[in-house]
């Protein structure tokens, strides 16, 4: 994810307007007081005064994943296999959907019920390996009570039929909405953290991580971008429907549908691996400037960070603009107001940022949300590296110094990137800190061993996830120093610490 409020890119309109009415606009999310003192005080009630009238049932899949900063993310009792997403689009315009969604999954413990996270739509019906299953909704919630408990271990599959349009998701992490989102002439879809629940049932949490089958029927003559590859486009008459195969496993926030009239663009393969970009028809030619050099960055990136991950990659851009861009898996997104059609290199950092989270983000997941610094540090430290790439070791110097720079001018937007809010997941701290700690970790270990540590990391958790922790032990292992205090200092410490070798401090 990169947003034009979590980055250096909100600075100019800083600078712009008063300093109390930034602060009300730019960290509106940041934790009131008062919210603290309600949480403090829960955590603070003796278990002995909690007074249920009867016992929890034991077979009961948890209805959260325990998330530090959301616990309620995600569900406990199963794991997802493969996720089937059949839906038509029945109206574009209101984004009108009749749907089935098929969930194969396998039970980590005997269930009498379990549950889903989903909102709005009208369900038709819920089946538990074919026969009728009871349901209940409570907000996000959608608990299933199959008609015979599952056994631990068993694999089950979970249809759900539903209809309607998805409803507006609000996330606690971000200032716009998130999900399935309807604009004029089409839709997208970018869910970071918490908005894939807007159209399908979901175990919604990073750690729960399968592969997909997107069938998206739509009327002509609109198209279809998906994650994965494109294996059928089956004509039906008036409608299309689109068949996308994402077949390596990947985080639920990292699936999207995206429907509009495209032009599909295939480039050179890099390294054999396929490019394909989509831009919403009637964009200008100069659109595609920024993301020309992508095959050129997924090969240098391979030989710092190691292979690639996963079997196709491109960019899909829309005519609409909603302040962001987000690494889907296998298919970043862009909206309009993150492309500068007069400033293509600086585009080309974002094109290579969401190119980096294909490794680190979507290949390499947060095991807990308050990990993100482990995504978008290491997406804007490979900003700096492009730089490096491109104009070699004193431009990536000079970035190093502005982005220091920065933090230090503004530390109230720059705060220590390993303890995010949960209101302020994407701040500036987690890409800007998060970045300059690796360069000062690689200023610590010496090139040699920084990538080295790069590699180490992303082939070990490859198609998985992991924690500051797991990072910090492959850092310790590579480079044989003891480095808890490094990353102390520079992860949570209010104060950003100092970089000796470049005189910043
Ligand atoms: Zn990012």
């Amino acid at each position: 994810m990169k947003t034009k409020r979590s980055t250096k890119l909100f600075l100019p309109f800083l600078l712009l307007v008063s300093v109390s009415l930034a602060c009300n606009q730019l960290t509106g999310a940041s934790v009131t007081p008062t919210q603290q003192s309600a949480t403090e005080t829960a955590t603070l009630i003796p278990v002995t005064e909690v007074v249920t009238t009867e016992p929890a049932d034991p077979n009961a899949g948890a209805s959260g994943m325990g998330d530090s900063l959301y616990p309620e993310f995600g569900n406990g009792g199963y794991n997802v296999l493969h996720y089937t997403l059949d839906i038509t689009v029945n109206n574009v315009a209101t984004s009108d959907l009749t749907a089935i969604t098929t969930v194969e999954a396998k039970a980590t413990q005997a269930l009498n019920s379990f549950n889903l996270d989903f909102v709005a739509f009208d369900i038709t019906s819920i089946t538990v390996n074919g026969q009728p299953a009871i349901f209940e909704r409570a907000d996000q919630e959608l608990t299933v009570t199959p008609s015979t408990p599952l056994i631990e271990d068993e694999t089950f599959t979970v249809v759900v039929q539903y209809h309607g349009s998805p409803g507006g998701m609000q996330s606690v992490a971000l200032p716009f909405q998130t999900g399935w989102v309807t604009i004029e002439g089409g839709s997208f879809v970018l869910s970071e953290p918490d908005g894939s629940a807007s159209y399908y049932p979901v175990n919604d949490h990073p750690l729960d991580k399968a592969s997909y089958t997107f069938r998206v029927t739509v009327p002509k003559p609109f198209d279809v971008a998906a994650n994965g590859v494109l294996t059928e486009t089956v004509d039906n008459g008036d409608t299309n429907t689109f068949i996308f195969e994402a077949r390596d496993v990947m985080a639920s926030y990292l699936a999207t549908i995206n429907i509009d009239e495209l032009d599909l663009e295939t480039m050179e393969p890099a390294n054999g691996i396929p490019i394909r970009n989509y831009y919403s028809t009637g964009l200008p030619a100069d659109v595609r400037k920024p993301f020309a050099r992508q095959g050129e960055m997924l090969i240098y990136f391979s030989e710092l960070f190691g292979p690639y991950p996963f079997e196709i990659y491109g960019a899909f851009v829309m005519d609409t603009e909603f302040g962001a861009a987000l690494e889907n898996q296998t298919m970043s997104i862009f909206g309009m107001d993150m492309i500068d059609l007069d400033d293509v290199e600086g585009t080309e950092l974002t094109v290579a940022h969401e190119l980096a989270h294909q490794w680190f983000g979507d290949s390499v997941s947060v095991a807990d949300w308050s990990d993100i610094w482990l995504n978008e540090g290491f997406a804007t430290y490979s900003e700096g590296l492009w730089i490096e790439h491109t104009d070699g070791r004193g431009a990536l110097d000079e970035w190093v110094k502005s982005e220091y720079t920065t933090v230090t001018d503004f530390p109230e937007y720059f705060p220590p990137p390993g303890n995010p809010a949960a209101d302020n997941l994407f701040n500036g701290g987690v890409y800007l800190r998060g970045g300059l700690t690796l360069h000062a970790l690689r200023l610590e270990v010496s090139d040699e061993v920084f990538f080295d540590i790069l590699r180490t990391y992303a082939e070990s958790y490859k198609y998985s996830n992991a924690t500051t922790d797991d990072f910090i032990a492959v850092a310790e292992e590579a480079s044989g120093k003891e480095l808890n205090e490094f990353f102390d200092d520079w992860l949570f410490n209010e104060k950003i610490p100092p970089i000796p070798q470049m005189g910043l401090e």
